[in-house]
């Protein structure tokens, strides 16, 4: 923990101001070690200045017609595009992931906008006349008030956006807490928010961990709280939030089976399930983290995803030819190192070890190459605990029932996928696999903007998903209205 001069900046009522924060932590480029800003540990106080200024601005902003609001968000479909490149640094720079990776984050996060503004449409209501003889019905949907997004690390330009284009296109007002350990990226996209020219207090960005969160989740002009990270925080948010009385929706932790049946096309299979595995140093929550080979499927896909694995190329993400780069934090490094060690020790066997790696020039870096262990006992830590890192477990079973019941004795249900060339199997696994996500023949099954992120057991607690309609529903709270004029009213016309 540092204590520098020049920490970011909060953006509230539309205005870049300081926190009233008196600690701050050091953002890390987690490749080379540098420090690239101090971020500051906002307080209550912070949260509550943001809430009023929100709440003063939802008063006209829900009054702004929805063609109209979804003019700022045509704006910032531009901008984003404009600054797709610089945007894209600055995620590589503070996450690690490649440049390559951080672009495709960005084009998901503007997929969202650009859904968001059909709302003219999505946000309509239906009505029915002639209920019962000359009375009406009519359900109409309306903004739920000050919304809250809370976003994780692993993806600080695109996750925040499956929820903020849908909140201020319905109405609502948004305060949006990055993580504090990627907070840059939000800090470069909220100067584009105020490019667009929305009025004051319509999107507010509060830095800060814990006590931001719980500030928010107390909050009592706080509507509404999306909320994306592990698990155990994500039962804690939810929890709490809930018992706050606000609606919630708050995405987990997860542990992604992939399952390989012999007649795979086991080229496309390995290719896909490696970027699964490995792809943003496997700092997915749709990372494939679990390979269940079928039969025969264990001799071919063993050797091609050991191979694959083996010649992926480790380094710095803004550097050229770079498919993986580090981890987070070193503190993730060792957890991850430790993981593996404790998957040795019970039973599982190395395949690869891509743990204490050399990458030439970045010494200080959060490396990791990727790692394979198979002979994986599926009720070991291993198997049963995310690892967040570029770690792939391989169990080998007979049948595809056998490796269903894997997927399904999993806590947590984010994706599943099957590598498959048969009909039959996929339509089984797709009706009998007990996750939100389901993939064949796919390795990240992320949903496109106008389908529901969805969501599991451990991996989902709430009702309402992420993106399109489920988004809409989540930001709009239902009003049902009864009508009767009876026809005598009218003879004065
Ligand atoms: P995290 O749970 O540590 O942090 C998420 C957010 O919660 C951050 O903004 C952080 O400041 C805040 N937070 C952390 N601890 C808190 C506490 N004790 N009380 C209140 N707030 C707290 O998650 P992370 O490490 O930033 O992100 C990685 C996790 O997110 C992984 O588990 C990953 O699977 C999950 N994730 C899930 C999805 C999904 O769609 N299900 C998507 C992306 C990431």
């Amino acid at each position: 923990m540092v204590h520098l001069k020049t920490p970011l900046l909060n953006y509230i009522n539309g205005k870049w101001c300081p926190s009233q924060a008196t600690e701050l932590l050091d953002v890390v480029n987690p490749a080379t070690a540098q420090s690239l800003a101090q971020v500051p540990l906002s307080r209550k106080s912070d949260v509550d200045e943001a809430a009023v200024a929100a709440a003063t601005a939802f008063t006209s902003w829900r009054t702004t017609p929805p063609t109209a609001r979804v003019q700022y968000l045509f704006k910032l479909k531009y901008l984003l595009e404009e600054n797709l490149d610089e945007l894209s640094r600055t995620i590589t720079m503070e996450c690690g992931k490649t440049l390559a990776e951080s672009k495709a984050e960005l084009e998901r996060a503007i997929e969202n906008v650009e859904v968001a503004c059909g709302i003219p449409t999505l946000m309509q209501g239906y009505n029915l006349e002639d209920i019962a003889r000359g009375i009406d019905e009519m359900m109409i949907r309306q903004p739920v008030g000050v919304t809250a997004i809370i976003a994780p690390f692993n993806f600080p330009g695109m996750i925040p956006f499956w929820f903020l284009p849908y909140s201020i296109a319905c109405g609502n007002t948004a305060i949006v807490k990055p993580s504090e350990k990627v907070p840059l990226t939000m800090e470069k996209i909220f100067h584009l928010l105020e490019a667009t020219g929305l009025p004051p207090g319509v999107v507010n960005l509060v830095n800060g961990a814990k006590e931001v969160v719980d500030a928010i989740l107390e909050h009592p002009t706080i509507r509404a709280i999306s909320f994306v990270g592990s698990s155990p925080v994500a039962k804690y948010v939810y929890s709490k939030g809930a018992a706050f009385g606000k609606r919630m929706q708050c995405q987990g932790g997860a542990k992604n089976p992939i399952v390989v049946l012999p007649d795979a096309d086991m080229e496309m299979t390995t290719r896909i399930a490696a970027d699964s595995a490995f792809g943003c140093a496997g700092q997915r929550c749709l990372a494939a983290s679990v390979a269940v080979a079928v039969g025969e499927a264990r001799y071919s896909f063993k050797d091609a995803i050991a191979s694959s694995a083996q010649n992926r190329i480790v380094g710095y993400g803004l550097d050229t030819g770079v498919e993986m780069g580090p981890v987070i934090t070193r503190e993730s490094k060792s957890r991850i190192e430790g993981l593996v060690a404790r998957g040795i020790e019970e039973g599982a066997q190395l395949l690869i070890d891509g743990r204490h790696p050399q990458i030439s020039g970045y010494s200080e870096g959060n490396f990791l190459r990727p790692t394979i262990l198979e002979n994986v006992n599926p009720q070991s830590t291993l198997a049963e605990t995310e690892i967040f890192g570029p770690v792939l477990s391989l169990m080998y079973v007979e049948t595809i029932a056998d490796a269903i019941a894997i997927v399904n004795r999993s806590k947590w249900g984010n994706m599943a996928c099957l590598f498959t060339s048969s009909g039959a199997a996929a339509r089984r696994f797709r009706y009998e696999a007990q996750a939100g996500n389901i993939g064949i023949n796919i390795g990240v099954a992320a949903p496109m903007a106008f389908f529901p992120f969805s969501g599991w057991k451990d991996s989902f607690f709430g009702d309402l998903h992420g993106q399109g309609r489920d988004a809409v529903e989540f930001f709009t709270q239902t009003k049902v209205v009864v009508e009767r004029w009876p026809k005598d009213w009218s003879r004065q016309f």
